[in-house]
């Protein structure tokens, strides 16, 4: 796995993949919209679990003032209790210890749902906190929702875990994530999108997706298998569905297309922004300028790399100053109405980047595919002081991580080894739900837990009862994720909650790393991805080639990416 450290990934880059995807993205320029998450009295849940030690009241391990939240209470405030209270304490601390397993303490057949555990809210994490969920929506998020009418018939579960937004990879290119990494011809590192993409071996590697890159029969099951690894490490919603599908309405909420949430308004070009002219530009303005449904967010890979190409000059040709004899929309700047979203921006120098604040563009950040094809990433040190927008994205499974989680590891490790200060588990945190909402334009619907916003809640195993909970988040794996909601309906969790939250009938038992779970592949019906070994069973045979013709006889079934890296 290439998260774990960058100096193994400095060593990597000598032995290393490559890769993000770019021109080499099968999509059309354009894939525009169309193409291209009264109740005291608990039932009998003590009667179906095992009593491993004695509950207790979470309320009594610390005091709920919000100025506390950052010091979540751990054994030694309780120094100051009473001595018997000590004694007592001091029994449940050792006999008590985290992780603890959750408890459905209350049963419901109801669309609602209360989670009790440690709730990082948009104002810092609620020690003892409560998150009510009703039908699809977040109905209360605080430490009293218990006592809220709207809770009266709530499925009541002690999540004893982290309870979060769920995560929002603001860059993806989703149908090549059923692939391990491709490793470039002698390991080398580029310095631009442009190098790689040329590659024969690159071509190769990705020739089972490529040679139907216009046909379902091998996208929509790559795709559903990116997805799936996405849902299983905590992610509820991508951007990076390149193009417009039958099948793109599953899996987790897509950004780009049938994210439910509103009309669909967001447009992507994957290809060179300095391709752009000057009536590709106006289609683009008028489509921000539309009346009834503007175009709110226009994804662009901007800059990446950082010599070569040309790429350092595609930010200055967006904005509408690139002074080529053939036209290319100079004085029509496409930093426009706060749309542009930058992915990548390796190339940008500071005062490139304050014009993207001054603009109040978006940036996208894919720290370990940049590393792992150039051997540097974006200045995200001057982007966080500037207090631009940024998001995270692993990019694609071709040279990045394999989920958000893997991706907040490698930038928390990359940040240590550079010195980046700025750059902490909180922050990576914030760039994955709330700012990664802001980047994807769905900031009125995802990304923070609070009333009114859509269920797309994820809850994390907790660790240890002290310690930085943002830290314990980024720390977990697919097995640590207890509790994965979308729209308020359970698609993945600890096996105790499929029986009380689990709706579908073909939601399936699910070992994750030897962790009980169950696992409801998302899907409206009209597609046959119903379970994840009917989705395997396809991608084995495109790779392997089973009944394809003679030149599609890879014979590379071994490199189906796996949905769990278990030796995390
Ligand atoms: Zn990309």
């Amino acid at each position: 796995m290439r998260t774990t450290s960058i100096h193994l990934l400095l060593a990597l880059t000598l032995m290393t993949h490559a890769a993000c995807a770019v021109g080499p993205d099968p999509t059309p320029a354009d894939s525009n919209n169309g193409d291209g998450m009264d109740m005291g009295e608990d039932s009998g849940g003590e009667q179906d679990m095992p009593i491993i030690f004695p509950d207790f009241p979470l309320e009594d391990l610390g005091n709920n003032n919000p100025a506390d939240m950052n010091n979540p209470p751990d054994g030694e405030d309780m120094t100051t209790d009473p001595p018997d209270m000590r004694e007592e304490m001091d029994m449940m601390v050792v006999q008590g210890d985290f992780p603890k397993p959750l408890q459905v303490t209350s049963e419901n057949g109801s669309d609602k749902i209360l989670l009790r555990g440690l709730v990082l809210s948009p104002q810092g994490p609620l020690e003892n906190g409560e998150v009510l969920i009703e039908g699809s929506f977040i109905a209360c998020v605080g430490m009293d929702c218990a006592g809220r009418p709207e809770a009266t018939g709530a499925t009541i579960i002690e999540t004893h875990g982290i309870i979060s937004p769920g995560l929002i990879d603001s860059h993806n290119h989703l149908p090549y994530n059923f692939l391990k990494e491709w490793v470039p011809p002698n390991n080398q590192l580029y310095t631009n999108r442009y190098q790689w993409a040329d590659e024969q071996s690159y071509e190769d590697f990705v020739r089972p997706l490529t040679a139907y890159r216009s046909s379902n029969s091998h996208f929509c099951p790559a795709a559903r298998w990116g997805e799936l690894r996405s849902l299983l490490h905590g992610t509820t919603t991508m951007m990076g569905q390149s193009f417009s599908r039958s099948c793109t309405n599953g899996g987790v909420r897509n950004a780009d297309h049938e994210h439910e949430l509103q009309y669909d308004h967001m447009r992507t070009t994957i290809g060179s922004v300095r391709d752009i002219n000057t009536d590709d530009a106006q289609g683009y303005i008028d489509s921000f300028d539309d009346p009834i449904e503007p175009i709110t967010r226009f994804a662009v890979h901007m800059a990446e790399g950082f010599e070569g190409n040309n790429v350092e000059k595609e930010f200055d040709s967006f904005a509408g100053r690139d002074e080529r004899s053939i036209e290319r929309h100079q004085g029509l700047s496409l930093l426009y109405k706060e749309t542009a979203v930058l992915i990548h921006s390796v190339a940008l120098d500071a005062t490139q980047l304050q014009e993207v604040k001054d603009t109040n563009s978006k940036i996208v950040w894919s720290p370990s595919s940049n590393m792992v094809l150039y051997g540097r990433t974006t200045d995200i040190e001057k982007i966080l002081e500037l207090g631009i927008t940024v998001g995270l994205g692993p990019d694609w499974t071709i040279s990045g991580e394999d989920n958000m989680l893997g991706e907040m590891q490698f930038a928390m490790q990359w940040a240590r080894d550079n010195n980046a200060s700025s750059v902490t588990p909180r922050v990576l945190w914030e760039m994955a739900t709330n700012q990664g909402a802001e980047v994807v334009g769905l900031q009125e619907h995802i990304g923070v837990l609070s009333e009114g916003m859509t269920a797309d809640v994820v809850v994390f195993t907790r660790q240890t009862e002290g310690g930085d909970p943002y830290r314990q988040v980024l720390e977990s794996n697919a097995d640590d994720v207890r509790l994965v909601l979308i729209d308020g309906e359970a698609y993945y969790g600890e096996s105790t909650l499929k029986g009380p939250l689990a709706r579908r009938d073909d939601c399936e038992d699910y070992n994750a790393c030897g962790a009980s779970k169950f696992l409801c592949v998302r899907h409206d019906g009209s597609d046959d991805f119903t379970s994840s070994s009917m989705i395997e069973g396809l991608l084995i045979d495109i790779l392997e080639g089973n009944g394809y013709p003679p030149e599609e006889q890879y014979g590379r079934g071994e490199d189906l990416l796996p949905l769990i890296d278990c030796s995390r």
